[in-house]
């Protein structure tokens, strides 16, 4: 991160603004916005600028000098002369002053976020300078994504809010109590211009509990599929649910930049699953769960890929339900949906593959016991999970039980991601070009015709490609 983002609060200080042209008139108004006493020094000071800062302002028509920075906490210089503009720029350094000048990262010390404002609520981007274009095309559409009655939301929590905080000491508390509120049946009468009535309703839930009523303080968990590995592959509401846990136990399989969306201040917990290294046995896990629900805890449970493909879902909610908890299970994209797409395979196709088989391909003591038979009709894609120690024993097992040797194969490293490698040969030297490279976990396995069809159709470029 190249710049902290802070807001700044302004109201009553004096800021100086340097200029008096229409960039100068830009800052004015977000300083004036934010409630701070503008000094526009300027020789020339357009009629608009003007009168924007009259009242709390003042508007000195003199050439800069140092000494205008007195008494200032803040200072912006938005003149088109260059050396003027560095001047600024050093004598406010030089008092430690914060400064911006306006379109010269390199001569401020803090710089100007686009913002999307639904004050009391404030949303800064910033692209460090560096691509300022993208910055507010960004904000483009998150203007488009939040509600404009969210301002109005936030008004009313501001409005209750002191009573809740005589209300809740427990800052668990008190913020589970805006949650339920500010997503619930309050915030949609907000939204749908029924403010009045919304009132009226997170009036009495507070009554309620100033009233000493009993608190229905039920923890729940979300069994959520965070996908293959780029984040952009989450749905929404395992975004949502993501942001309201107060708790994530995750493993392995859950890629980092899906694990920087959950909740910042959520309690992050480990629990593993690499082959042979497993954290926390899975017995463990479930009681773990059932554990931090009963505490009153929104848990988490993210998995990579889709928690009822090959992810033991079932079981750990199996427990759950055995205690009662109430959960709910959101499906994500499994590793054979996005290796296979992000590999240019699709996993069926009219001319040469009317079904696909997801399979495991984990290796036991005795080796892998599937069912070969039926895994050799040609017709049939083959999607192996877990299928790397493995890779050499499934080819050979094949083919051993008649499926061609010049069955085209790919295996997918890290599918999604930046580092997404694919390796494709047929079934019978598959092994040994996988074994000439490095090739590291997670991998999936795709075996059949549609292999072929990658040459035509691969598109996602990897980092390294
Ligand atoms: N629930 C998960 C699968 C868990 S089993 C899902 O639906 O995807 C773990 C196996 O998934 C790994 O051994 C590997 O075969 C596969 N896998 C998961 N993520 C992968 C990725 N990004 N690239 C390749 N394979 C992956």
């Amino acid at each position: 991160m190249d710049y902290l983002p802070l807001f700044f609060d302004l109201k009553q200080q004096r800021c100086l603004l340097v200029g008096g042209g229409g960039i100068a008139l830009r800052k004015a108004r977000l300083l004036v916005k934010a409630g701070a006493r503008v000094r526009v020094v300027a020789p020339r000071v357009g009629a608009e600028l003007a009168s924007l800062v009259a009242g709390d302002g003042e508007v000195r028509l003199e050439t800069y000098s140092a000494a205008q920075l007195q008494g200032c906490v803040l200072v912006i210089a938005a003149t088109d002369d260059e050396t003027l503009n560095a001047q600024v720029s050093r004598d406010a350094r030089a008092r430690n002053l914060p400064v911006n000048v306006v379109d010269s990262p390199r001569l401020c010390s803090f710089i100007m976020p686009a913002i999307v404002d639904r004050s009391p609520l404030v949303i800064g981007i910033s692209s460090g300078g560096q691509a300022p274009v993208l910055a507010r095309l960004l904000r483009a559409r998150i203007e488009s994504l939040v509600p404009a009655a969210y301002g109005r939301l936030a008004g009313l929590a501001s409005r209750f809010r002191d009573r809740a905080k005589r209300l809740f000491t427990d800052v668990d508390r008190r913020r589970d109590f805006w949650e339920q509120h500010l997503q619930g049946p309050v915030a949609e009468l907000v939204f749908s211009g029924r403010e009045t009535e919304a009132e009226t309703l997170l009036q009495k839930q507070l009554e309620a509990r100033e009233q000493g009523l009993p608190e229905t303080v039920r923890g729940e968990v979300y069994l959520v599929g965070g996908g293959p590995g780029d984040p952009d592959l989450l749905t929404f509401r395992a975004l949502r649910l993501m942001q309201q846990a107060d708790v994530v136990l995750y493993d392995r399989l859950v890629s980092e930049p899906v694990l920087d969306l959950v909740r910042r201040d959520a309690e992050r917990i480990y629990v593993g699953k690499r082959r042979c290294d497993h954290a926390l046995p899975q017995a463990d896990i479930n009681q773990l769960l059932v554990e931090l629900a009963q505490r009153g805890q929104r848990v988490l449970r993210l998995k990579g890929g889709d928690p009822f493909i090959f992810g033991r879902g079932g079981e750990e909610i199996e427990r759950l339900a055995e205690h009662h908890i109430p959960f709910q299970v959101v499906p994500g994209i499994t590793a054979a949906s996005g290796c296979a797409a992000y590999a240019g395979i699709p996993l069926t196709h009219r001319d040469c593959a009317q079904s696909v088989r997801f399979v495991t391909g984990h290796l036991q003591s005795d080796g892998i016991n599937l069912n070969w038979p039926e895994l050799v009709e040609p017709t049939q894609t083959l999607v192996f999970y877990m299928g790397l120690t493995g890779l050499t024993a499934i080819c050979e097992a094949l083919i051993a039980h008649g499926r061609s040797p010049a069955t085209p194969a790919a295996l997918v490293e890290k599918g999604t991601t930046p580092q997404q490698r694919v390796f494709s040969a047929d079934i019978a030297s598959l092994p040994a070009v996988v074994a000439a490279n490095e090739v590291r976990a997670p991998t999936l396995l795709i075996i059949g015709e549609v292999v072929r069809l990658r040459e035509k159709l691969n598109w996602f470029q990897a980092a390294g490609d």
